[in-house]
């Protein structure tokens, strides 16, 4: 991913993709002081921008740093590096990290870098495609509590549990994995929020220990105004025995329906559909 043509933004500046480099000793690699962003560009426009610019700078605030730029800043480079790369169907990720001047645990003073990157990523299935529904298997782990990690932070150290889980399913043939909280209720995917429908009404578990995406709060808001009921509470892993249709909610993912979670079932149908349509048509699909 190093080695091609295109630009990337940063510190500041627009350099050519292969001189976008960090250094060894940098903090952010060894003791992941690092928080990032995942936007998608729908017609040459990052849907939410300033949503997810404002999440960047307060997940870096998460981990005890400012960011030398505002959120005006970073919405201006974002349309700089999509404009400069001439990325107009894609995805954005702007990521942040402390510096190379110290090594060792504590390291307030090191430099805040931030850059920005994007590449073409058209939305590969269209709504019948995404209506086989996903199949997934239960990870052995879990969210850890918000007393354990600074949940809410898009930090990088939290993703060492999401790809952990991705890879044990994808070694047993299983397109994702669901996680499961600290208490053992259900959290979310790899990197999805997850609904469940049950009689028709919407249940999204708290995001206590997890990232309340900006997907999830879309779809939330455009489900209400579609008059369905949307409940956020604790779910039990148990309740997925009374759900008729399941599906997940990311930038990347959209809105996904899921098929199978482990012994559990689940026929994609009406609701999927609805919230799929709808979300496309917020997007401006
Ligand atoms: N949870 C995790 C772990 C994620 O990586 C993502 C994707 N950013 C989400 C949830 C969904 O967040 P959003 O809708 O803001 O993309």
């Amino acid at each position: 991913f190093d080695d091609r043509d295109g630009f990337i933004w940063m510190d500041g500046q627009m350099l050519p993709w292969r001189e976008a480099k960090v250094h060894v000793l940098t903090h952010g690699l060894h003791y992941a002081s690092s928080v990032f962003e995942g936007e998608r560009a729908y017609n040459g426009q990052v849907f939410k921008l300033a949503e997810h610019s404002q999440r960047l700078i307060r997940s870096a605030g998460l981990l005890g740093f400012a960011l030398p730029y505002d959120r005006a800043t970073l919405d201006q480079a974002t349309d700089a590096v999509l404009q400069a790369n001439g990325v107009r169907d894609g995805y954005v990720r702007p990521v942040a990290w402390r510096g190379s001047e110290m090594m060792g645990v504590s390291a307030r003073h090191n430099r805040i870098h931030v850059a920005i990157a994007c590449w073409a990523w058209p939305s590969y299935f269209d709504a019948d495609a995404r209506m086989a529904g996903l199949r997934l298997t239960v990870s052995k782990w879990h969210r850890p509590a918000p007393e354990t990690a600074p949940t809410q932070s898009k930090a990088a150290g939290l993703y060492m549990i999401s790809t952990l889980s991705k890879h044990a399913a994808e070694d047993e043939g299983w397109d994702d994995a669901l996680m499961l909280d600290h208490r053992g209720q259900v959290a979310e995917a790899s990197a999805a929020n997850i609904f469940l429908v049950i009689d028709g009404a919407l249940h999204t578990p708290t995001p206590e220990c997890f990232l309340d995406g900006i997907t999830r709060q879309t779809v939330i808001e455009l489900a209400r105004e579609m008059g369905l009921s949307v409940t956020e509470r604790a779910i039990d892993p148990s309740e997925f025995a009374r759900a008729s249709e399941v599906f997940l909610t990311g930038t990347a993912a959209e809105v996904t329906p899921v098929r199978q979670i482990g012994d559990w079932h689940f026929t994609p149908g009406a609701v999927c559909q609805q919230v799929i349509a709808a979300y496309d048509r917020a997007v401006g699909k």
